[in-house]
């Protein structure tokens, strides 16, 4: 069931998301060769607790902790560990808050200090495919125009699109009806209205989008080694468009 938020609930979306915000902030410093993803993720979870909001993703169905750290080919539901980042990585860091039951879910992935040309093209066009496809955000649209048209800028730039995972509604639960492929036809799924929160995520390769699932049952990593990138931002649809709720 897609619901539409009250004003009240989307004060609290507003909140939650901004913690999510604050706390992707707060970690950029961290984010450097010789840190481990696992300080990363006590650093981020001392911040939220801080914030007065929980970790969305911490026993969410069992994941163990409270961020998701995906490091080059893992695409998501990376678990964070003792891996230590190095010079050229990328990092998918996804950041999910509640606040007084409600939630704020972002990611964004990040260079490790130099990284090769065709990382920093993965990064900036998975980056730009996202606001492709908030573009398409506004009420009278439907969720496959928001698809068809990151899929759309995905194929003009050579990148795979994942497909078996996609963005979802948020309020209540982090992850809520609708989902929201990264494919999609125009003009096709539920209509887009007011007062609905979404959250939108390209997940991106550099080769093929096919992808396995490691051992652990949950970390996505793509079959061919390549690297991915992963960005999101969790939005309101307005009178005449989307307002971030995970930014300023
Ligand atoms: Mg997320
Ligand atoms: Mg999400």
């Amino acid at each position: 069931m897609i619901t539409i938020k009250s004003k009240r609930e989307i004060e609290l979306l507003t909140i939650a998301g901004n913690i999510v915000y604050k706390t992707h902030k707060y970690l950029l410093p961290y984010i450097k060769e010789g840190i481990k993803t696992n300080e990363l993720d006590k650093l981020a979870e001392d911040f939220i607790r801080s914030q007065g909001a929980t970790p969305s993703f911490k026993g969410y169905e069992g994941f163990p902790t409270a961020l998701c750290i995906s490091v080059n080919s893992e695409v998501v539901h990376g678990f964070p560990s003792n891996r230590v980042l190095k010079n050229g990585d990328i990092v998918s860091i996804d950041i999910g808050a509640c606040y007084k039951g409600y939630h704020g879910d972002s990611a964004w992935t990040y260079a490790v200090g130099e990284i090769s040309d065709d990382k920093k093209y993965l990064l900036e066009h998975t980056e730009k495919s996202l606001f492709i496809g908030l573009e398409q955000v506004k009420p009278g649209n439907r969720v496959g125009d928001i698809g068809y048209a990151i899929e759309t800028y995905a194929k003009e730039h050579k990148l795979g699109v994942i497909k078996e995972l996609c963005g979802h509604g948020v309020g209540t639960d982090v992850h809520e009806d609708p989902e929201v492929p990264n494919y999609g036809l125009k003009n096709t799924g539920p209509r887009l209205k007011e007062g609905m929160v979404i959250a939108v995520e390209p997940m991106l390769t550099l080769g093929s989008p096919r992808i396995y699932v490691h051992d652990n049952n949950w970390t996505v990593d793509t079959e061919d080694g390549r690297p991915s990138a992963h960005f999101e931002h969790t939005v309101v649809v307005t009178a005449d468009g989307y307002k971030i709720l995970t930014g300023e």
